[in-house]
């Protein structure tokens, strides 16, 4: 959402002037803040891979002693 300063308020896309700035000031707007503020939220945090490789390795070692467990009933 582009931001404008001076006048402390987000601006509507279709709101802004042919030069992108602030009908009301004339200032350019912010349109960095917008892509600053989407861009964390798209990408996991780090700690969420750790658990999804340490999910993966439970699992799997639970399948080799699983297959390990039906070896050994026979
Ligand atoms: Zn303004």
């Amino acid at each position: 959402m582009p931001w404008c300063d001076p006048c402390d308020k987000y601006l509507t896309p279709n709101s802004l002037s042919d030069e992108g700035g602030c009908p009301t000031c004339d200032t350019k707007a912010d349109v960095q803040d917008m892509a600053a503020a989407v861009q964390p939220v798209a990408k996991a945090p780090w700690h969420f891979w750790v658990m999804v490789v340490a999910l993966v390795l439970y699992l799997g070692w639970r399948l080799i002693a699983g297959g390990i467990w039906i070896v050994d009933q026979i």
